[in-house]
C-alpha cells in the first residue's frame, strides 16, 4: 500500500495573512476537557468573575461534589497591591491543598486580568513548589484570551509539564494529545496489536503515570494545536514522527503507517490490524457522505483543526473547501494534511473578521464551520453553520469516531434542509 499524495497539493499554496479583530474563544476552555483527562490534577484559574462564569457555563450542567478546577478572583484590592495578590494566591493554595490530598498537580493557570497586572505565575508555581513538593507539583500556564485561541489552552498545559518530565534513554512511543479514554484505549488497542511498545501518553491519567522523556523518544501528535508542545518536546531531544491527523479513515491509516513505519512493523500484519475497523470507518463515512457529497465548506479560524478536517470533508465526503481559516499554520505539524489537501480553497491564517464575514457572504457555502459567536449571526442570515467548538469536546479521532465525525458536519445541513421544507 503507499499514500495516494496528490502532487498539486494545498502545501505549496499561498497563504492568506490577516491581523485583525478575532472571535474566539480563549485558552481557559480547555481545563473542561483536561480536568476530566488528568484525574489527580487542580486547575486554579487566576483570574476575575468573568472567567469563573466561562468556566461555569462550559462545564454546562456538570456540578462536582468536589471540583478540579476553580477561580480565585481577583479583586480591585488586589489590582492596587501586587504583594497581597501573591500572598492571598499562597493562602489560597495552602487551604487548597490541605482540604485535598487527593490533588498531586496543582496548574496555577493565567487569564487576562492576571496577565494585565503582571502577576508573575512563574515565580508564584516555584514559590508553591519549594512549598508543597514533593507530595504536589505545581505548573503555571497562560489561558488567556488575550492573542490565543481556545485550544492553545491544552497546548500551554503540556508544554508547561514537557522540561519537568523525568529524562529517560529508552525508545518509548509517546502519544501526546488528551483524547477521551475510550478512543485512547482504542489507538493503543491497535498500535499494540501491531507489537509497536512501550507506549506512553501525555497526558496521563495520573501524575505517578507521567511519561519520561529523551533522545530515544519519538512522539505522534494526535492534535494539530499542540505547536509549543511539539518544540518542548524537541527540545528534550525526542522526534517527531509526523504524518496526517488521525480523521477519518484515511487519516487515521496514514497516522498509523507513519509509526508503523518507524517501528518496522511488517506491512502485511499491519494490514490485518487495521482491516476490520478500517472497513467499518468506511462504510460509517459512506452513509453520512451522501449528504455531503458535492457540498461546499468555509472554515473560519478557531480550533485550529480546521486543515486535517477539511482534508477529510474534501477526499472522503467528496466536499468542495471554499476557505479554511486556521488561528496559526504551522507546516511541521499540518504539512502532511496540505500534502493531501487537493489545490483549490483560500489558506488563511489568522483573521480580520469582517473581511472574512464579506468573503463568506459572497461564497455563499452550504456549511459555514466557526466559533459560537459566529454561528448565530450567520444562520440568521440563512447559512447553516456548525460550531467548531464541538469538534473538541466530540469524540472524533481514528476509526470508530469516523462516522460520527462526518455526521457532525452532515446534522446541520439536514436540519436546514427540514426547515426549508416546512417553511414551504
Ligand atoms: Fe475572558 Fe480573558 Fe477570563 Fe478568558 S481569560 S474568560 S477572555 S477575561
Amino acid at each position: 500500500m503507499s499514500l495516494d499524495l496528490p502532487s498539486d497539493g494545498c502545501r505549496s499554496t499561498p497563504v492568506l495573512k490577516e491581523r485583525g479583530q478575532r472571535e474566539v474563544f480563549c485558552g481557559l476552555t480547555g481545563i473542561i476537557w483536561l480536568h476530566r483527562k488528568m484525574q489527580d490534577a487542580f486547575f486554579l484559574v487566576v483570574g476575575s468573575r468573568t472567567c469563573a462564569h466561562l468556566l461555569q457555563s462550559a462545564a454546562g450542567v456538570m456540578i462536582f461534589a468536589e471540583p478540579r478546577f476553580g477561580t480565585a478572583i481577583l479583586e480591585e484590592k488586589d489590582l492596587a497591591g501586587l504583594a497581597d495578590a501573591n500572598a492571598e494566591l499562597d493562602r489560597e493554595v495552602g487551604r487548597l491543598l490541605a482540604r485535598r490530598p487527593d490533588i498531586r498537580q496543582l496548574f496555577l493557570v493565567g487569564s487576562c486580568p492576571s496577565e494585565v497586572i503582571k502577576l508573575d505565575l512563574a515565580r508564584a508555581a516555584e514559590r508553591l513548589n519549594q512549598q508543597h513538593a514533593p507530595h504536589v507539583r505545581v505548573y503555571n500556564y497562560s489561558g488567556s484570551g488575550i492573542e490565543t485561541t481556545f485550544t492553545q489552552g491544552e497546548d500551554a498545559c503540556l508544554a508547561a509539564m514537557v522540561p519537568t518530565l523525568a529524562p529517560t534513554a529508552a525508545r518509548d512511543l509517546l502519544i501526546v494529545g488528551a483524547m477521551p479514554d475510550v478512543v485512547e484505549d482504542q489507538c493503543l488497542a491497535l498500535l499494540s496489536a501491531m507489537g509497536i511498545g512501550p507506549i506512553r501518553v501525555l497526558p496521563a491519567h495520573r501524575a505517578g503515570e507521567l511519561p519520561h522523556v529523551g533522545e530515544n523518544t519519538v512522539f505522534a501528535l494526535v492534535q494539530p494545536f499542540l505547536g509549543d508542545t511539539h518544540a518542548a518536546l524537541i527540545r528534550r531531544g525526542a522526534r517527531h514522527i509526523p504524518a496526517p491527523f488521525p480523521f477519518g479513515e484515511e487519516g487515521s491509516t496514514a497516522w498509523l503507517r507513519a509509526i508503523a513505519d518507524e517501528f518496522g512493523v511488517p506491512r502485511d500484519l499491519f494490514e490485518s490490524v487495521i482491516a476490520a475497523p478500517r472497513a467499518r470507518a468506511q462504510k460509517a463515512i459512506a452513509a453520512q457522505a451522501a449528504e455531503l457529497r458535492g457540498k461546499s465548506v468555509f472554515f473560519f479560524p478557531d480550533s485550529q483543526l480546521e486543515i486535517p478536517l477539511a482534508r477529510f470533508l474534501v477526499r472522503e465526503c467528496g466536499m468542495t473547501a471554499i476557505e479554511v481559516g486556521t488561528p496559526y499554520l504551522h507546516e511541521g505539524l499540518v504539512g502532511p494534511d496540505l500534502d493531501l489537501l487537493p489545490k483549490g480553497p483560500v489558506i488563511s491564517e489568522g483573521q480580520d473578521v469582517e473581511k472574512q464575514l464579506d468573503r463568506v457572504r459572497a461564497a455563499s457555502p452550504d456549511l459555514t464551520v466557526c466559533g459560537l459567536g459566529l454561528a448565530n449571526p450567520l444562520e440568521a442570515e440563512g447559512f447553516a453553520t456548525k460550531w467548531a467548538i464541538e469538534l473538541v469536546f466530540t469524540p472524533v479521532h481514528f476509526y470508530e469516531q469516523a462516522g460520527d465525525l462526518a455526521g457532525l458536519f452532515s446534522r446541520p445541513l439536514r436540519r436546514k434542509a427540514i426547515l426549508r421544507k416546512e417553511a414551504a
